[in-house]
């Protein structure tokens, strides 16, 4: 459907890009098991030859948008250059995307959002996009995940969704023994207190001076902040994911 559509337009709209406000953020994976991201390698599909190359020159020729201190990495593990997984993000007044979303295209064959391959077909090229200031806060705010995160749900994969949920729930087993282990060293450092919890039903003892459990008093903060990193994407949901180049040591190499 893709190809014929390339055929069918012959003369490009080259007006600007309308601007809604809004810039969609495309191209982000899964980091933490708990994310609604995709894995790329839910993504693997068919383009027709000739689009993908159109994809993959627009995707290298988007304006700068805005940069980070760290270099992406391929979640596939190929091997590919730091150099091609790029540091910064790249934008045509509509849609803004990792530089290095250009290689999973190229070289992995994934599929993006046919709403953006129609308007890579349609313009050829990235429309300028002289109003954004690259690194801005005005960009900042209009950049939004909305869009992709939607677009994700509507493409995961039923096999790799079961590994994502088998990792998770060992995952929740480290989780809870990070979040006891921290109860545990609160109540260690402040005692507990000689009445119970106030949360009806709870029944275990009050932390020392406070209305709640060592359990209780945790925050969503608190929980965020103790459950990080407990459920990586790993070898176990994707081999590929086994070494994560980006978080190599010097010792490691
Ligand atoms: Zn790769
Ligand atoms: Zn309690």
């Amino acid at each position: 459907m893709v190809e014929a559509r390339l055929h069918e337009i012959s003369a490009p709209d080259r007006r600007p890009a309308a601007n809604p406000g809004v810039l969609k953020l495309i191209g982000y994976w899964m980091e933490d098991l708990r994310e609604s991201f995709c894995l790329p390698q839910e993504l693997a599909g068919e383009l027709p030859g000739d689009v993908r190359e159109h994809v993959v020159r627009y995707l290298r020729a988007g304006a700068y948008g805005r940069g980070f201190g760290g270099f992406s990495w391929c979640r596939f593990s190929c091997g590919a250059d730091q150099g091609v997984m790029g540091t910064k993000e790249l934008t045509d007044g509509e849609w803004i995307w990792p530089e290095g979303l250009a290689h999973y295209v190229e070289v992995h064959g994934i599929i993006l959002p046919a709403e953006f391959i129609e308007r890579v077909l349609r313009l050829g090229s990235p429309l300028s996009a002289p109003d954004l200031q690259p690194d801005s806060a005005s960009l900042e705010s209009m950049i939004s995940l909305d869009y992709w995160l939607a677009w994700c749900a509507q493409h995961r994969s039923g096999p790799w969704q079961e590994r994502i949920r088998k990792a998770r729930m060992d995952c929740d087993k480290t989780a809870a023994s990070a979040l006891r282990q921290s109860i545990n060293s609160k109540i260690g450092r402040f005692g507990l207190a000689n009445y119970e919890c106030s949360v009806l039903g709870c029944g275990q003892k009050a932390r020392f001076a406070m209305k709640f459990c060592g359990e209780h008093c945790l925050t969503d903060y608190d929980y965020e902040v103790i459950t990080r990193g407990c459920y990586p994407v790993s070898a176990a949901v994707a081999p590929e994911f086994g070494v994560n180049p980006g978080v190599l040591s010097q010792n490691d190499l």
